[in-house]
């Protein structure tokens, strides 16, 4: 299949099936936890990427052969960032329309400062965006966006967003040791998160390959201070 992979199992999306809108690596963000290694078209350059006559194609038939294989979510991820793509909005509507099976986006929250993509994402189920940092600096640092991009900029889109979107929003953080986990921007963070009002905040740290050398966790202690200042609604996963 060119545009689904998985069914992969994890504690956060229980089974997901896996479509990627977009080529391997393409993102607007080269983050040096990446798990996918260093990004290879970087861009923020917004287009059709994917044939959507042959992705939901693709969907049919997986579910025509696969009766038996129940799936918590469809998820929009992949190898780079979903929201590059003009028609995500369309794409999860049109997905909605051929199974009965929650829509998930993960995205790393840069493009929902277009209103239309965050008009796109009103028809998914779950949005897990990601929000590394609450100053400038550290948003270069963690996640090497492309020029021009804003992270005060992308928080008050994510606050827009909350405001009209009535699905669940899960917020990621990943944490890394060094660069944005020091308590002073993380209570600044809290205080961006708190005006997002995710329904859940979820702590990642890096755990396998990632695009930079040398990248690592927090320690356990750090991890669940970290915990305690995001308060109730944050889960470490
Ligand atoms: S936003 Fe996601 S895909 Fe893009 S570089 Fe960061 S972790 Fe990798």
């Amino acid at each position: 299949m060119k545009y689904l992979y998985g069914p992969l199992t994890s504690r956060r999306m229980g089974v997901s099936l896996g479509v990627s809108l977009v080529p391997h690596k393409t993102c607007d963000f080269d983050c040096v936890y990446c798990q996918l290694g260093e990004t290879r078209v970087k861009t923020k350059l917004r287009k059709e990427y994917f044939d959507q006559e042959e992705l939901l194609s693709e969907i049919k038939t997986w579910f025509k052969n696969n009766p038996e294989v129940k799936i918590d979510y469809i998820t929009l991820s992949g190898s780079g960032e979903p929201t590059l793509d003009l028609k995500i909005g369309e794409v999860i509507q049109e997905i909605k329309n051929i199974v009965s099976v929650p829509v998930a986006v993960i995205t790393n929250s840069s493009f929902l400062t277009e209103p239309e993509v965050r008009k796109g994402l009103e028809s998914a189920d779950l949005v897990v965006p990601s929000l590394d940092a609450a100053s400038q600096d550290i948003f270069n640092k963690i996640d090497r966006p492309e020029e021009g991009l804003r992270v005060d900029q992308i928080i008050e889109a994510l606050v827009e967003f909350r405001k009209a979107y009535r699905g669940k929003i899960w917020l990621e953080v990943m944490l890394v040791k060094g660069i944005n986990d020091d308590l002073d921007h993380i209570r600044k963070l809290n205080e961006a998160i708190a005006r997002i009002d995710p329904d859940k905040i979820q702590l990642n740290t890096p755990v396998r390959h990632t695009a930079l050398a040398g990248i690592k966790p927090p320690d356990k202690r750090k991890l669940n201070k970290v915990k305690e200042i995001l308060g109730p609604k944050c889960e470490i996963l």
